[in-house]
């Protein structure tokens, strides 16, 4: 098939074929506060594990965001700290590290790791580390197939699921013609594509709509209207309604403005800090991401924040302004040469 060139080498998948194929009981597990593309991930291979006579369960440190539960499967995913069953194997998929699933006890297995982040640590026994797959969602699609499992609604619809969430409705830059091929599949797999996109964007809570106009009215804008600030903390979400998990995307609204380069959105949840960073084209928010211990994406990285508030949202702001200032060139290229 054309659809398995251009995934860089073939070796780890086939390993991976053969490990599953010599196994029987699997665990599935992916990171905390999963998102589309692990969510999807996730449910696709499970369900082509079962289509191959094999069991597997889906093990995360928390339930799926409200815009993915209506997913094929996604009520059988179990929500706990530790994986405690006897398996033959566990598969780790999106996770850059092992810690990010936040589930112990994977470690004491066979473990394959399913990843497209840059800077994977390789912690499995077998690695399938692809960064050009725009989602692991495209990855699992590949696998299935080498599997020799059809693609079946109940596979497509997930893995089209994750491919949509991860490339952001088809905007990032991370599309290559292995994505549209792969969807050019589910299409003729006969999943009907607009009802996912629909169930994802448009089956939000009013109180996401609520706190969408406060995050908006509240938004702090920075270096030349170059770089966005959203804040978001439990207050917030109980004046607006909105739940903890229906937030997915909130971040990306500020660069619908063409002058908003990059997006630094702080969540100050639960009694723990996150921050999430979005940018447009070749501005890079991993590198600065990556300087406060976290991760991510060129165009999608975050990191997790202990204490001292103020002073470090200065220093963040700062570092992202910086990689906006390395890429953008002349800052004001279209201002008025009288200006
Ligand atoms: P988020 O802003 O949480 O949607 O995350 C955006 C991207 O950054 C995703 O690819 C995450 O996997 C990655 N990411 C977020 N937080 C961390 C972290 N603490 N360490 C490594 N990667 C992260
Ligand atoms: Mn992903």
């Amino acid at each position: 098939m054309g659809s398995e060139a251009e995934s860089g080498s073939r070796e780890p998948l086939s390993r991976i074929v053969h490990a599953i194929r010599a196994r029987e009981r699997f665990v599935l597990s992916s990171h905390a506060r999963p998102d589309g593309d692990s969510i999807g991930a996730q449910l696709a291979l499970a369900h082509a594990l079962r289509r191959l006579g094999k069991s597997a369960d889906i093990v995360n440190r928390d339930a799926p965001p409200a815009s993915l539960e209506s997913l094929p499967g996604a009520d059988s995913i179990e929500v706990a700290g530790e994986v405690t069953g006897a398996y033959d194997a566990a598969i780790v998929l999106e996770c850059s590290s092992l810690d990010r699933t936040e589930v112990a006890g994977l470690e004491r297995h066979f473990l394959v790791n399913i990843d497209h982040h840059t800077g994977n640590r390789m912690y499995g026994a077998l690695n399938w580390y692809d960064p050009s797959a725009a989602a692991v969602a495209e990855m699992v699609h590949d696998l299935v197939a080498a599997l020799g499992v059809p693609l079946t609604p109940p596979i497509a619809i997930p893995l089209y699921a994750g491919i949509l969430t991860d490339t952001g409705s088809f905007r990032h830059a991370n599309i290559t013609r292995r994505t549209f091929d792969i969807c050019s599949r589910v299409a003729a797999s006969g999943v009907d594509v607009a009802a996912v996109a629909a169930a994802i964007y448009q089956s939000g809570t009013m109180g996401r709509l609520k706190l969408t106009a406060a995050l908006v009215d509240a938004m702090r804008l920075a270096a030349g209207d170059r770089v966005a600030l959203l804040r978001v903390d439990d207050a917030l979400l109980r004046d607006t309604g909105c739940p903890a998990d229906d937030m997915d995307g909130l971040i990306n609204l500020p660069l619908s403005a063409r002058e908003v380069q990059a997006v630094v959105m702080i969540k100050a949840l639960d009694g723990t800090t996150r921050v999430s960073l979005r940018s447009k084209g070749e501005i890079d928010v991993r590198s600065v991401a990556v300087s406060f211990g976290g991760g991510g994406h060129r165009n999608a990285a975050g990191f997790s924040l202990d204490g001292e508030r103020a002073e470090v949202e200065a220093r963040i702001v700062e570092a992202v302004a910086a990689a906006v200032e390395a890429s953008a060139g002349p800052p004001a290229a279209s201002e008025p040469a009288d200006g």
